[in-house]
């Protein structure tokens, strides 16, 4: 399952890196996710970060592009 970040929703707080700094990175103010790992969508810590972020910005499945 494909996992992506929306920057027009993010505002930066980087749970997401913290909590599953395998996959996401905390660039420019952004979280993103990490080159390679954007079919990460299935890890169980990914669900947790998409779950938890506070500005629903973690998009999991289809419409990533
Ligand atoms: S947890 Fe959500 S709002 Fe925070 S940096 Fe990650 S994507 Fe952005």
């Amino acid at each position: 399952m494909k996992v992506s970040v929306d920057r027009a929703l993010c505002y930066g707080s980087a749970e997401c890196a913290h909590r599953a700094p395998a996959v996401f990175a905390f660039e420019d103010g952004y979280g993103v996710v990490r080159p390679g790992r954007a079919e990460s969508g299935d890890d169980p810590e990914v669900r947790e970060a998409a779950e938890k972020c506070p500005s629903q910005a973690i998009v999991l499945g289809g419409a990533t592009e």
